[in-house]
């Protein structure tokens, strides 16, 4: 580390106390070309900056109306080499989808191709402001309704809601919807029935939105149980929200007989349509009968997200509730007159819409990359991301089943995702130790714990992007680990070895998290 070090701040050694570690201590903490990094707030100084401004004209200051700073701000500043090699070495502490594969079932952390980013860079694109006048923006329009009539064929539905910033906003989006329904009709309903197999945030939402949320078991093949919901279907019901592939990475079969007997009481079928990369081009969700549906761009079209990104959450709906949906909507002029922005005071073209979900339009650069994606695929290559994005999971899962406890296996092939448990492992270890030792070989690790019906869950998800080789690899890795696992190798308790930071106290970082810097006491 080069710069001064005003805290007495020392870098973590990488040296373990049973023998395992990869050498001696050095006097600065770096590793070969690894360079450990301080904060900036330990590192610059108040009086440092990386410009030379001029002396401030004091004969201005009265425009300042006596609101000018009597005090410096006291903010750290650094040259500008220091700043570039700070958050460059900060960068390489870190993992992403363009360091190497990031195998998170549900999250779908996928390639996110450079044309993408380049059409999102356009400068007709990048320097438009939401409130610019509309005849000076109508490409921008024009992307926002061809991303929404895409959505519209893929899912096989009427009406789109662009402006849901995510999954879980898309989801609050499509209740709301139902609720804006329910209450036109003088029909208010209590319960939205949620199925285990559901991702969390859908019960979440249906509490959020001020339901009652009553969970409908899984089968044993990791299904929703078809005759526990006709039980349950009663007129006090709102809604069934139902994730289709679920969280165990399986297509629910029995949607379609599910959603006749929904709509049979005069409830509404939320579909979590998250994962729908794996169906994509090869089932239109408005065929299985669902009435609002979120696609999150960020997973099934690219473009970056987690760390790397905002993401995108647009809602599909059914006939029957395409005229709750929120404003702004973006509309065709007829004879090609361009395209208009329907805002609130002119409702009388939405019918009922509840409101609106956010200030603007929504996430005008995942709406560029997402068409992108769209239109540099075309429909078959659509159809081919689900089929890959299916096959690479399938490969996974009939790699690994003899030696990891696969709990669906037998429910035939598994969709964008393979599901495994940790059934079996020696010495007390478990899926935490096993996701560990997988950074020592270089892989961020699968999600884990979920979903909670599969004890010590580990959700794998490929995505179409990755090549044989690279899941080999990463296949070879993982079953180094399980085999070490399965025979309760102790080592595996204190992985990981090589990474940045060692094994971190998980419940200490979510219960009593330090949220502000403060200058350590000498
Ligand atoms: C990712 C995901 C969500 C939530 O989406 P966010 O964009 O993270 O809010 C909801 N349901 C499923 C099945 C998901 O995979």
């Amino acid at each position: 580390m080069n710069a001064p070090n005003k805290s007495g701040w020392k870098p973590e050694m990488q040296v373990s106390e049973d023998g395992l570690h990869n050498g001696p201590s050095t006097t600065t903490g770096n590793r070969a070309l690894m360079l450990e990094e301080p904060l900036i707030f330990e590192i610059g100084h108040a009086e440092t900056t990386g410009v030379d401004l001029p002396e401030i004209d004091k004969t201005h200051t009265n425009r300042l109306a006596g609101f000018e700073r009597e005090e410096p701000i006291g903010l750290v500043g650094l040259t500008e080499p220091e700043t570039v090699r700070h958050y460059t070495r900060l960068s390489r502490q870190n993992y992403g989808i363009d360091l190497g594969f990031f195998p998170l079932g549900s999250c779908t952390m996928k390639h996110n191709p450079r044309l993408n980013e380049k059409v999102a860079r356009l400068p007709g694109f990048a320097d438009i402001h939401p409130m610019a006048p509309q005849q000076s923006v109508q490409g921008a329009l024009q992307v926002i309704h061809e991303l929404g009539d895409w959505l519209c064929k893929l899912t096989g539905m009427p009406g789109v809601a662009m402006s849901p910033k995510a999954g879980a906003h898309g989801e609050l989006c499509g209740i709301l919807a139902i609720r804006a329904a329910h209450t036109a009709r003088g029909d208010a309903r209590k319960v939205v029935l949620v199925p285990e197999s559901a991702h969390g945030t859908n019960p979440a939402t249906a509490a959020f939105a001020g339901y009652a949320v009553e969970d409908i078991p899984a089968t044993p093949e990791g299904r929703v149980d078809l005759d526990a919901i006709k039980a349950r279907l009663a007129p006090d019901v709102a809604a069934v929200m139902i994730t289709n592939p679920n969280t165990c990475g399986l297509f629910e079969k029995d949607f379609r007989e599910i959603a006749d007997a929904v709509h049979a009481v005069g409830a509404y079928v939320y579909c979590d349509g998250a994962n729908f990369n794996a169906i994509v081009g090869r089932v239109r969700p408005g065929d299985l009968g669902v009435d609002a549906m979120h696609i999150n761009l960020h997973k099934t079209f690219s473009t970056p997200h987690g760390g790397g990104g905002p993401g995108s959450g647009p809602v599909v709906f059914s006939d029957a509730l395409k005229d709750f949906a929120p404003l702004p909507i973006v509309r065709k002029l007829p004879d090609d007159e361009g395209y208009e922005l329907v805002e609130e005071e002119q409702r009388k073209h939405r019918g009922q819409s509840f409101g609106r979900m956010t200030a603007f339009h929504g996430q005008m650069g995942m709406f560029t990359r997402a068409l992108t994606y769209m239109l540099s695929h075309g429909a078959d290559g659509l159809k081919q991301v689900a089929e890959d994005a299916v096959l690479n999971a399938n490969y996974i899962l009939r790699s690994l089943e003899d030696i990891l406890h696969a709990p669906f296996a037998d429910a035939g092939p598994c969709m964008h995702e393979a599901l495994f448990g940790d059934k079996d492992f020696g010495g007390g270890l478990s899926t935490l130790d096993l996701a560990k030792g997988l950074i020592d070989e270089g892989y961020h690790p699968m999600t884990v714990y979920f979903p909670l019906v599969v004890h010590g869950a580990m959700l794998v998800e490929p995505t179409e992007t990755e090549s044989k080789a690279s899941i080999d690899q990463f296949i070879t890795a993982f079953r180094s680990v399980t085999e070490r696992a399965l025979a309760g190798d102790e080592t595996l308790k204190q992985a990981p070895y090589y990474a940045p930071r060692r094994r971190l106290d998980e419940t200490a970082a979510a219960r009593k998290p330090k949220l502000a810097w403060s200058e350590p006491e000498d």
